[in-house]
């Protein structure tokens, strides 16, 4: 245990000496945010354009007759920049009028912590999703006035990860912020979950059943990655839960795609 808080002391000493400015102002989760969305959606962007050209990957395209065009990816991005830059923004700037900034600890965590915290994090995160989406989906007013931005293209891509209305983004946004705070959570664990988070929601929605993406490295089917989301933009009555598959299991509301591509081929035959 020792061991591993000493792993990470060194980096946290680095970002108190000589990145303080940046990691103690209350804009930097939001900064790390939207370039973590940024930083991970740009290659698979780059993937979607290359299409054809580059076999090695379009031979994993979950839905090969339905690529995104610029137009699609410009209106996602601008969407999550106007989002960012209109509404959260100016709600960050508020809260720091009103809240104190919290003093930063000198200690790290220990790696163990981080990686248990963050866990927990991720599985209360999960659970809460997983009961807006089912509801969301449920009831049509409340879909079309917070989920249905989201729902726009059958066929998702990288950029659409934060294609969101902003009831959607603020209700994501609130569980994201207070739930590293309800499990007093550390706060390098707290924006290691952050961008882990972030690189999993962009994997939901790349469009392509990667070989070495987390839902196939992670054993025993536990995360839903690509293949499961993908499946949710098709028919969005299934696979609700954001990152784990255990809610859809428990609930039966998972689908898999390849059982339900194998059950049009059935009919179609
Ligand atoms: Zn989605
Ligand atoms: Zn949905």
């Amino acid at each position: 245990m020792f061991a591993s808080g000493r792993l990470l002391q060194p980096v946290w000493d680095y970002l108190l000496f000589h990145q303080l400015p940046l990691i103690s102002s209350p804009l930097f989760p939001v900064l790390l945010a939207f370039s973590s969305y940024v930083f991970f959606s740009i290659p698979f962007a780059a993937l979607d354009l290359l299409g054809e050209r580059v076999p090695l990957f379009y031979r994993y395209k979950i839905q090969p007759d339905r690529r995104p065009t610029v137009g699609m990816m410009s209106r996602s991005f601008m969407t999550a920049a106007y989002n960012n830059i209109v509404f959260v923004l100016p709600t960050v700037l508020l809260t720091m009028f009103i809240l104190p900034t919290p003093k930063l600890p000198d200690t790290a965590p220990t790696l163990y912590k981080v990686i248990i915290d963050g866990l927990a994090v991720l599985l209360l995160f999960d659970t809460q999703y997983y009961i807006w989406h089912f509801i969301h989906h449920k009831q049509p007013q409340l879909y079309r006035f917070m989920h249905a931005t989201h729902h726009e293209y059958v066929a998702p891509f990288s950029w659409c990860t934060q294609l969101l209305s902003i009831p959607e983004l603020m209700s994501v946004g609130l569980w994201s912020n207070q739930d590293p705070i309800l499990l007093r959570c550390h706060p390098l664990t707290t924006w290691c979950v952050t961008v882990f988070s972030i690189w999993m929601s962009v994997e939901d929605h790349i469009g392509y059943d990667l070989p070495w993406t987390l839902n196939h490295l992670v054993p025993f089917g536990l995360l839903g990655g690509a293949p499961a989301h993908d499946m949710h933009h098709q028919r969005p009555s299934s696979n609700y839960a954001p990152f784990f598959c255990h809610w859809d299991r428990i609930f039966g509301t998972v689908l898999h795609v390849f059982l339900f591509q194998g059950i049009l081929k059935l009919c179609n035959n």
